[in-house]
């Protein structure tokens, strides 16, 4: 079945800015139409986020959010009964809120969550598209607008490794990664509001370090500590002190390492 959209058209400069850097906006757009879950992979403060509250934005539907941790289980999404007054009443989690109302539901480092939210995430990511609430030996079936957007970040351990290839495959992925120079660059203009020449310095610096030796970090400096260091400039920091709180400080704490950054950023800016 086809899903009928009633905000198809909502103006794309309403929603968040989110700057695309290919066709993740087709993408999205047509697995939404089709059913499909999405999984989003790519490294943390690449625009996983950002990208999902613009397409929600623009298609009209609410985004529920759950930023997964370790200690996420299953009944966290799904529900659980609470007392209340000395009742005992049932309380849907952000899944079953999303599963019902037709939002679309974001697990946000999905890996992070414990196995066993792969047992609820199996049939409402195949075409099943249900929900299983086995506390109220309850089956509910996703409401047309419902969908699944997980993500991860493909360096790590992985809840998704638990899932059946057979979801896996029911599932689209996109991958993102940091936005090509250019496309950085005016999103530091529009997003962090430094000037043009600002964010060119800042730019290089960034490339500076993305090719150092990868085994000097276990990450490289993200779009989003960019942005940071935009904002940290706008408030009146020089852009030195910036860069070295909200680029380097979040890298590593290694001294040696850190005083080889802090060189780097003496050459940039
Ligand atoms: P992730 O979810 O991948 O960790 P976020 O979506 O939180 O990353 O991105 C971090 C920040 O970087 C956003 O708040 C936004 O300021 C900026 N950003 C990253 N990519 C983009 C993009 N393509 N367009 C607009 N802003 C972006």
């Amino acid at each position: 079945m086809q899903v009928a959209f009633s905000a198809d058209n909502a103006p794309a400069d309403e929603a968040p800015y989110y700057l695309p850097s290919g066709n993740e906006v087709e993408v999205f757009t047509a697995a939404y139409r089709q059913h499909l879950p999405l999984m989003l992979k790519g490294p943390t403060g690449c625009g996983k986020t950002r990208f999902v509250e613009h397409m929600a934005a623009r298609l009209g539907r609410s985004l529920i959010t759950v930023a997964c941790h370790e200690d996420i289980t299953a009944a966290d999404l799904v529900g659980r009964y609470l007392l209340q007054g000395g009742d005992t009443v049932w309380v849907d989690g952000p899944l079953t809120r999303a599963v019902r109302s037709g939002a679309i539901c974001y697990l946000d480092e999905v890996v992070e969550a414990r196995a066993d939210t792969t047992v609820v995430i199996h049939p409402l990511a195949d075409h099943r598209r249900e929900l299983i609430l086995e506390r109220r030996a309850e089956q509910l079936t996703a409401h047309p607008y419902f969908m699944l957007v997980l993500s991860y970040n493909p360096g790590y351990q992985s809840v998704l490794k638990d899932l059946k290839q057979s979801t896996r495959q029911r599932m689209v992925g996109i991958e993102l990664g940091y936005p090509p120079a250019e496309r950085e660059h005016q999103i530091l203009v529009r997003e962090g509001g430094v000037s043009e020449a600002q964010a060119t310095d800042l730019i290089k610096l960034a490339q500076a370090i993305r090719q150092l030796d990868a085994s000097l970090l276990p990450e490289v400096c993200s779009t989003r500590t960019l942005v940071s260091t935009a904002h940290l400039i706008q408030a009146g920091l020089s852009p030195r002190v910036a860069a070295t709180a909200a680029m380097l400080q979040p890298l590593c704490d290694d001294a040696v390492v850190q005083q080889g950054l802090r060189e780097v950023v003496e050459t940039y800016l």
